[in-house]
């Protein structure tokens, strides 16, 4: 029978990862003849939590047990041992642990993870699809250390693991050893630029060459030396191995994963009514003008009338004004001042709760030009020799500087402005992606296979 687990929350900003927990967990399991089913699912979840370490991530482990044998009892022992001794209990982690074995129906697990992947879910909410889950016959534990906030990625792992997902990718993360944790990551950054180039475009997120930056190496203490992500295990591998790293490894895994599928913002956002910490996508119109302000950042706001169409409110989709936030390092700002009124745009992005201070606004992952509004200038006429003609006053009419020619009854005249935009879909720059945005060549990316035939676990202390 396959177990399934799902863990969450192990670690803080001060070390420790989940995935590197998981990787440990694999270990033993591999180490002790378990067969672990596919690659674990490294599910990412509402980036707007507030209360997130870094990215919002979760894992689920699937792995082949005998229940009737005191096999399962084992593992799971293990498996809770090694998530309380290697958590950051007391320094901000509150780890959670699913087990799932026979199950009727998953339903409700999937619907309370798609519902995470873009809302805020409670612990009582978890722990209720859990009891619910139990009543139906599902054989499932939790366990919840902390506050338990863990439970909720913990389950909706599980949940994102089983799901019948349209797209997902895959990520090889490298570990470092533990005396290396806290120094600074030694990669070689000509290497991570040939690695890109040559597996354009089966990996993303590589390299930022408008700021010359690595964007493979986090920067915390965490044990992650790298990450690579991409649409096929095989070209990960092959990625890794062009890498140049001048430090002792501790081991690698392959994870499959919803990271670069926009899954977050699949969801349209009700604009009468947006709620807190939500994440997805609105439609509608400009409704003013696009406001800069010191440091880059450009405002406005969108009228909002519902989907169908770009709406007509029919659909129980409210009609609301959304204030739009596009912040300068999202590299979106030239984009969204190049906006006017009546533009007709899709707009993705997190809600920020608003405060005595700050309104409410939607903080913009993506701009989506639907059509772009006439924009016009009243302009003096043409002479008849074709230059301008000058206003001679109020009511006085309007004389050519050239040629002398005078006429008292003309008015302005409407001049049409040349768009300084296209229509499209505009993303951040890619350090400014999130781990969830999709890559705009990944539109026309169809997701590689999980192969297990390959060397997607290593523990040998191998070297790049
Ligand atoms: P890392 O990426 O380093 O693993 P993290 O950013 O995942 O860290 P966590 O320390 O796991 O951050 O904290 C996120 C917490 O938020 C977890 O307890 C998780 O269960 C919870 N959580 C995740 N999604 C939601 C959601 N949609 N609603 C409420 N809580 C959530």
């Amino acid at each position: 029978m396959v177990l399934l687990i799902g863990i969450d929350d192990t670690d803080s900003r001060q070390g420790r990862c989940t995935t590197h927990l998981v990787y440990r967990i694999v270990d033993f399991l591999i180490s002790n003849g378990y067969e672990v089913e596919e690659y674990p699912f490294l599910a990412r979840l509402n980036p707007n939590i507030p209360w997130k370490t870094r990215g919002n991530g979760a894992v689920c482990i699937k792995v082949k047990v005998d229940m009737e044998s005191m096999e399962g009892e084992h593992v799971m022992q293990v498996v809770k041992e090694m998530v309380e001794s290697n958590s950051m209990l007391g320094y901000g982690a509150n780890p959670g642990i699913v087990f799932l074995g026979r199950c009727k129906s998953i339903e409700p697990i999937v619907r309370f993870a798609s519902d995470a992947l873009w809302r805020v879910m409670s612990i009582r909410g978890a722990i209720k699809v859990i009891e619910e889950c139990k009543d139906d016959g599902c054989s499932i534990e939790y366990y919840a250390m902390g506050n338990g906030q863990g439970i909720v990625g913990a389950l909706a792992s599980i949940g994102l693991a089983s799901s019948i997902l349209d797209d997902y990718t895959f990520e090889v993360v490298a570990y470092r050893r533990e005396e290396m944790c806290g120094l600074p990551r030694l990669v070689d950054e000509a290497s991570v630029m040939m690695m890109d180039k040559a597996t354009y475009p089966y990996t993303f997120n590589n390299y930022d060459y408008k700021h010359a930056r690595v964007l493979i190496t986090p920067h915390g203490p965490d044990p992650v030396l790298l990450g690579i992500r991409g649409d096929d295990p095989c070209i990960l591998l092959d990625a890794l191995s062009m890498i140049k790293v001048h430090e002792p490894l501790e081991g690698y895994m392959v994870f499959r994963s919803n990271q670069g599928t926009n899954a977050h913002l699949a969801n349209m956002l009700d604009a009468s009514n947006l709620k807190a910490y939500t994440s997805g996508y609105i439609q509608g119109r400009v409704a003013s003008e696009p406001l800069a302000i010191e440091g880059g950042h450009t405002f406005f706001a969108l009228e909002c009338y519902g989907s169908n169409g770009y709406g007509n409110g029919e659909d129980g989709y409210g009609k609301g004004n959304v204030l739009c936030a596009v912040y300068e390092p999202t590299g979106l700002s030239p984009i969204a001042q190049a906006l006017s009124i009546g533009d007709l745009l899709e707009v993705g992005g997190g809600v920020r709760k608003g405060t005595t201070k700050h309104p409410k606004v939607l903080n913009v992952e993506y701009i989506k030009v639907v059509d772009l509004a006439r924009k016009v200038r009243y302009m003096n006429p043409l002479c008849i020799c074709g230059k301008r003609l000058k206003s001679e006053g109020k009511g006085k009419g309007y004389g050519c500087k050239r040629c002398g020619y005078r006429v008292k009854d003309a008015e302005k005249v409407e001049v049409e402005v040349a768009r300084d935009l296209r229509l499209g879909l505009y993303l951040p720059d890619a350090k400014a992606h999130r781990h969830l945005t999709k890559p705009l060549h990944r539109y026309s990316i169809k997701p590689g296979c999980m192969r297990l035939d390959i060397d997607w676990f290593n523990n040998n202390g191998f070297t790049c």
